[in-house]
């Protein structure tokens, strides 16, 4: 498989195939140092942008340090990620070309009341956040009245890049 990153039409950097992709394939590996969930929290608690990957386990994060970290989302994506005996893949869903971007779901939860999360990826159907729709909902739910918008620069990848819960319990 050969991937490179380029600049993306999504976000800033995004990841590349050059060569075609069946669906199926894993793609890349989700690698990186794993930290506590705490952890991840405590260190990254003021950054803008983080890269971390939670597991299914609820404890553990992957804070990304390969290729794999620069896969934007998309609401309409050609790979998701599968997490088997803790490590993290992302995994074609449907057969690549050439020269496409490689783009998941990130299904972000976690993410503090005042970070939306803007999705631009472009596609017909765009929920417009990088938020799963659980978390959507959840956020709703306890919306507190509007908070100043401050210089926060929202948008990609403020959050914690994560696996949506409703993905953990088998349907
Ligand atoms: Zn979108």
């Amino acid at each position: 498989m050969a991937l490179i990153i380029r600049s993306s039409p999504i976000h800033a950097a995004g990841c590349y195939t050059t060569t075609r992709i069946r669906k199926g394939a894993r793609v890349i590996e989700y690698t990186g140092h794993r930290l506590s969930k705490a952890e991840g929290n405590r260190v990254y608690d003021k950054a803008a942008v983080t890269y971390l990957f939670g597991l299914g386990d609820g404890s553990t994060v992957i804070d990304g340090h390969s290729m794999a970290m620069f896969i934007n989302h998309s609401c309409r994506p050609n790979c998701e990620t599968e997490e088997i005996d803790g490590r993290v893949w992302i995994r074609a869903i449907r057969n690549i070309a050439a020269g496409e971007e490689i783009t998941y779901d990130y299904c972000l939860y976690d993410g503090s009341q005042d970070e939306e999360a803007v999705c631009n990826c472009g596609a017909e159907k765009c929920r417009g956040t990088m938020y799963s729709r659980a978390e959507m909902k959840s956020r709703a739910a306890q919306k507190k009245p509007a908070a100043p918008r401050g210089s926060r620069n929202g948008g990609h990848r403020n959050l914690r890049n994560t696996k949506p819960p409703e993905m953990k319990s088998p349907k």
